[in-house]
């Protein structure tokens, strides 16, 4: 009898401490190859997932992704002051990708010509500075929209022969829609690239959503936006196009976060309200 009291007591005091207990971050988005996460955490705490390490903003707000190619665990820890206050393991869903073969591309744009070697490298240094940008905003916390209508003529991850030579897997999401249609900000952020006219992308335009959670829009028609503009949720940024290496009109739609591409389609299942 004293016994079972006994035990009674300690579940209750368990019961108790746990419901005392708020979570150290709370987040929507999937832990899964290419997944997406916001998550609210304490003002300003240091979020670690695996190797890349991140910083909540005033707010608590932060973002993460888990790249096309991620491992089957990932480590979240979150520190506070110094302090580990939330360290897990969680399983990251692994993901299909499609084989996808493109053929009769000139063969220029499969294998550039040595005289576009030099144009190829600085356009390459300039993305790679767009993508280091770490915007302080939030845009990302109202969640995202998809910047276009039409047919998904090639999903997030597919894997990729060029006249038939493999290539990179694509990290983007093809949406064909034609020369002209509208292209508006998925979410608020800071234009870190505007150009008419890449080499492989054509009309380009790279947004920073917040802590370098990046999106880009290839083969743009027209380019609506300058460098270092502010834009909202549902501004007209571009018009889709077929410019750069590109064989119909559609929008080639990507996602970088630190170094990591991610799945632009994970975006839009955020429950981001639920954090407010
Ligand atoms: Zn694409």
């Amino acid at each position: 009898m004293i016994f079972s009291l006994a035990l009674a007591i300690g579940a209750f005091l368990l019961a108790n401490d746990n419901a005392a207990t708020e979570p150290a971050i709370t987040c929507t988005g999937e832990h899964r190859q290419g997944g997406v996460l916001v998550c609210r955490t304490t003002p300003g705490a240091r979020v670690l997932l695996d190797d890349v390490e991140t910083r909540a903003n005033a707010s608590g707000w932060v973002i993460l992704g888990h790249d096309r190619d991620a491992p089957a665990e990932t480590r979240l820890r979150v520190r506070v002051n110094g302090e580990t206050v939330h360290d897990e393991r969680y399983a990251v869903a692994t993901a299909e990708y499609q084989i996808q073969r493109i053929e009769g591309l000139p063969p220029a744009m499969v294998t550039p010509p040595p005289e576009v070697l030099e144009r190829i490298r600085r356009e390459g240094v300039r993305k790679g500075r767009s993508h280091a940008s770490r915007w302080d905003g939030e845009g990302f916390s109202e969640g995202f929209i998809q910047p276009t209508e039409g047919r998904i003529t090639s999903r997030f991850g597919a894997q990729r022969f060029y006249n038939g030579e493999p290539r990179a897997p694509h990290y983007g999401v093809d949406i064909a829609a034609p020369t002209g249609t509208p292209v508006l900000a998925p979410a608020g952020g800071i234009v870190t690239l505007a150009d008419t006219d890449m080499y492989f992308e054509g009309g380009l335009i790279f947004i920073d959503h917040g802590q370098g959670f990046n999106s880009a829009y290839l083969h743009l028609s027209e380019v609506l936006v300058e460098e270092g503009d502010v834009v909202e949720q549902g501004q007209l940024i571009a018009r889709v196009g077929s410019t750069g290496r590109s064989t119909g009109p559609h929008l080639c739609w990507r996602i970088r976060w630190h170094g990591r591409n991610v799945d632009p389609f994970a975006t839009l299942d955020l429950q981001t309200a639920d954090l407010r």
